[in-house]
This record gives C-alpha cells, structure tokens and sequence, in this order.
C-alpha cells in the first residue's frame, strides 16, 4: 500500500507522481511506501494551514485541549501496535519503541492542561486608572521538520503545543520513518482535528524541507535534527520564528566518591540506548583518574552482556541506515589514528548492526571525543579533579544534556552551577527528560528554544502586550504633559 499526503483534511497523492519506501533496518524488508512530496505539495498545505488558522485560532483553548486529550487516548490504545511499528521502522529496542509513543501520550496530556492555561501576567501601570496585562497569541501557521530517531515523541513535542496554541502546521517527517508520521496523523485525524489544521507532506528535506523553510506563509519554523542542517534553516528562514534543537555531545562525570556501579549503568544506558541515536546519548565519560581502573573494569564486563541485532529480541538494535554506519567506521579508525586506545568493539556486523565501542585513553581535543557520532561509541576521558571534569565536559561546541555521579553534594552543586547544558543530572545518566520539565539546550545545540513544559508553548506563541485605560481621558507615560 502507497500512503498518501494529508492536506487540506484528504488523503491525497503527490503531484509529484513519485513514491518512496521505508526500511525495517533490522531486517532489509520493505515496510511500506509513501508519496515523494515536492514544492507544489507545500504550496498547497501551506494554503490549506493558512486558510484553518482563523478558525483554529479562534476555538477555546479548553476546547482544542479535548482534541489533544481525545489524541492522547488513541495513542494508549495503540500503545503496543505503535511500539511495535517505531522498532521496525527505526530499530530502536521494543520497550524503547513504546516509550516513543508513551512520551507522546504524556505530551498531549500536559500540553491538552495548558489549553486551561497558556498563561499571560498582569501588571501594575504608572497610571492612575490603567490596567495593563500581556496575552498570549498563536504565532501562526508553523512548519515542523523532525528526525527519525524519536518517530512519534517529536512530532509530538511539536505537534501538541503548537496546537494548542491555536496554530495549524504543515508536519514533514524525516524520510527514515515517514510510515510512524503517517499513523500518528491517522490518529490526530480521528481525534477530530479539523481539516486543514494538521497537513503532511512526506518526502526530502531538499524538494519538501527547503520549501517550508522558504514559505512566506509559514510564520515558524521548528526543527530538530543535525546542526548541518538547522545552520542551513536558520540562514533560509529569513525573519521567520525558528525554533532548533540540535546535536549533542554529552558527558557523564564520574568522581571519586561515586556509587561506580550505578554510574556503570548510566555510562550502558546513555552510550548505548538506541544503539547511541540520542541526542542526549552520553557519548562521554569523564572519570576521576582514583577509580578510573574499577570503573573500566566493571563498565567492559557489563558492555559485554549487551545483546546486539534486532531491537525486538535484543538490547541493542541496528543503526538506521549505511550511511550512518559508515559515519560510526569512520569515527573509529580516526579515534585509532590519533591514539585513542580500543578497549571493546568497533566491529561492523552484517547488516546495520554495530558492536558497542569503547575507548579510552582519549584526549579532549579528539575527534571522538568533540564530534557528534551518534552510533554506539563511547570515549573515555580521565580527569584529576571536579573542576578539570567540568572544564572537559564544557570544552565541545555542544551543550545538551550533562551527568554528574557523586556522593558529595557540594560537588553535584557546583557541577549544576558550572556545566554548559540544557540539562543536568545527578546520578542519573543523560536520558531520562519528563514531559513537564523544558529541554533544549544552549551552545550550538540550537538557537535557545525550549521544548517541553511550561515553556515548551514559548515557540508557537507571540506575547502581547494589552494596557486598558478606563480613567476617561489621555494620559501620558514616562510623565509627559
Ligand atoms: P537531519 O538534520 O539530517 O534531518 C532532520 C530533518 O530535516 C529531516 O526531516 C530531514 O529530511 C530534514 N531536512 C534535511 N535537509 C533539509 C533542508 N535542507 N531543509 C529543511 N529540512 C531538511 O537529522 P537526522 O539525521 O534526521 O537526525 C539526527 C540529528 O538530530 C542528530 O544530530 C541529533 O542529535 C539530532 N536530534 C536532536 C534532538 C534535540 O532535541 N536536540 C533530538 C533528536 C535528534
């Protein structure tokens, strides 16, 4: 079966006459296919997002909540099939597949109770008789561009506060898993959506990215993927709202005083959960040079019980696609080239499978070490002191999530006061963002916007500012006469 565009409230074919097929990258197999979306097909539910916006915009909050929350029990109804369907389309290991989807649930729930917030301030005036308050408006018909490697959460951190707002959008998954975009606009669609309030156009960031990002008529754009591309956004975008949410390069610092087995199984879980395709994915470790040894030892004997190969039986499912797998060799033979020493993995399996990696012996300056790699690989760096810690983990262009284990709090104080992050955690690896807090990060991990809680309707809303002057007659400001 050939899934179509959603524009406009219909189903409908590309007028480009071309399709493509999405991959289980498990297995090679076809999964299914999908409309190669072009220029004309923008055009087209730009017009359809422009021509639902006053309408949109005009529903009570509270009302277009109850679409979100009529969203939010779809999605839990369909936990299972949706799961399933994010691990063979991107590969991600099967509970992490229906943990895509309950982060989606729990996003449309928060953002449906803001429907009965969105909440502006009042103010006191310099005026006798003069009230003055600030109202939170949609910022308009938005475009949303996202990755795959989070097929349903994301568009759903998008999808759900945009609404909510009152803003149409015209939603462009990446092309790795356009088959979870599709079911989730099924959904939105049988939860009562109005037409032209959610339109889709699947297909390349070339022939259906760069033309949102040049619509005149898309008021925002909000993006999350490579900082290649979100550069390239933000040059396009002229004087649109753009939202990016960027790499990663995040470290897990590991002090003397640590609980060592605890950290072990945040350095597993934050290297190697999702095969390292996080943009939170603790490609880092900082050790204390007094229980580096112990913490090598324990974190290899544990990397060795991992199970790699397809995401439903094992823990570690395959890479999304060759060039991803070539990007994860490359980064390997040039961490041997500059010194680093291999301690477990680096092999390629058949298919897109790749063993979890480690080095160590790497310096600050490395490649692995400031690049993103975004496969299984996890550098190991050593340090002498907290303060050298921090300053290694704050030495990438990177500023994503952070990690401190330690016993001493003044030591987790000072790391939450001194890392350069969106996030910290205190023992606690670098994955693990709830829904009603913000996330986001700062550096060249995007632009400063926030996803998620309270601030996560900041993106899709404009502030006004209203005064109300009821004394009967022009009073000036500032004590003009
Ligand atoms: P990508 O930048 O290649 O693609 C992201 C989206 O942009 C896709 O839909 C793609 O088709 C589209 N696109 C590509 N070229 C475009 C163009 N010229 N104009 C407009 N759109 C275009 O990223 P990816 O490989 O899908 O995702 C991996 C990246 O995403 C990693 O760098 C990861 O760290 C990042 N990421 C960041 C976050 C975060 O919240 N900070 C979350 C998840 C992933």
């Amino acid at each position: 079966m050939v899934h179509k565009l959603f524009i406009d409230g219909e189903w409908v074919e590309s007028t480009s006459g071309k399709t493509f097929k999405s991959f289980n990258p498990a297995t090679g197999k076809k999964l299914g296919e999908v409309q190669s979306g072009n220029k004309k097909d923008v055009d087209k539910a730009v017009k359809a997002a422009c021509n639902a916006f006053d309408e949109w915009r005009l529903t009570p909050p509270p009302e277009r909540g109850d679409v979100l929350l009529e969203v939010a029990g779809l999605l839990e109804e369909n936990k299972q099939r949706l799961g399933e369907l994010v691990t063979r389309e991107m590969g991600k290991q099967i509970s992490e597949g229906k943990g895509d989807v309950q982060e989606a649930i729990d996003i449309f729930k928060y953002m449906a109770g803001e429907g009965r917030r969105l909440l502006g301030h009042t103010t006191t005036s310099e005026l006798e008789n003069k009230f003055a308050m600030t109202v939170k408006r949609p910022v308009g018909p938005s475009g949303l561009i996202t990755p795959w490697n989070f097929p349903i959460a994301i568009p759903a951190w998008k999808l759900s506060p945009a609404l909510i707002c009152g803003n149409s959008v015209v939603f462009k998954p990446a092309s790795g898993t356009p088959l979870c975009a599709v079911e989730l606009v099924k959904i939105l669609e049988e939860a009562g959506v109005s037409s032209g309030v959610v339109n889709l156009v699947t297909g390349s960031g070339s022939n259906v990215g760069t033309p949102m990002v040049e619509h005149p008529d898309l008021k925002s754009i909000s993006f999350t993927g490579s900082r290649k591309v979100g550069k390239l956004i933000s040059r396009k975008a002229g004087l649109k709202n753009v939202g990016l949410e960027l790499g990663g390069k995040n470290p897990i610092i590991v002090m003397d005083d640590a609980n060592l087995d605890l950290a072990v199984e945040g350095a597993i879980w934050g290297g190697f959960g999702t095969t390292g395709q996080r943009c939170t994915a603790a490609s880092r470790v900082i050790v204390h040079e007094d229980v580096e040894q112990e913490f090598m030892d324990k974190f290899v004997e544990e990397t060795k019980k991992l199970s790699v190969g397809n995401g439903m039986e094992c823990d570690i499912g395959p890479l999304i696609n060759e060039d991803a797998v070539e990007k994860t060799e490359y980064y390997i033979q040039k961490g041997k080239e500059e010194g680093a020493e291999l301690v477990i993995g680096g092999e390629k399996r058949e298919g897109l499978f790749f063993d979890p990696t480690i080095f160590t012996n790497v310096e600050p300056n490395m490649a692995i070490a400031q690049e993103e790699i975004f496969g299984p690989v996890v550098s190991v760096l050593t340090a002498s002191s907290l303060e050298e810690a921090i300053e290694i983990a704050n030495g990438v262009d990177y500023g994503l999530s952070t990690s401190i284990y330690t016993e001493n709090v003044s030591k987790a104080f000072n790391a939450i006061r001194d890392l350069d992050a969106g996030l910290t955690y205190v023992n606690s690896s670098t994955i693990g963002s709830e829904v009603h807090l913000p996330f986001g990060g700062v550096k060249k991990t995007g632009n400063g916007t926030r996803e998620a809680g309270i601030e996560g309707v900041e993106e899709f809303t404009e502030t006004k500012t209203v005064y109300v002057d009821y004394s009967g007659q022009l009073q000036k400001a500032q004590g003009i006469d």
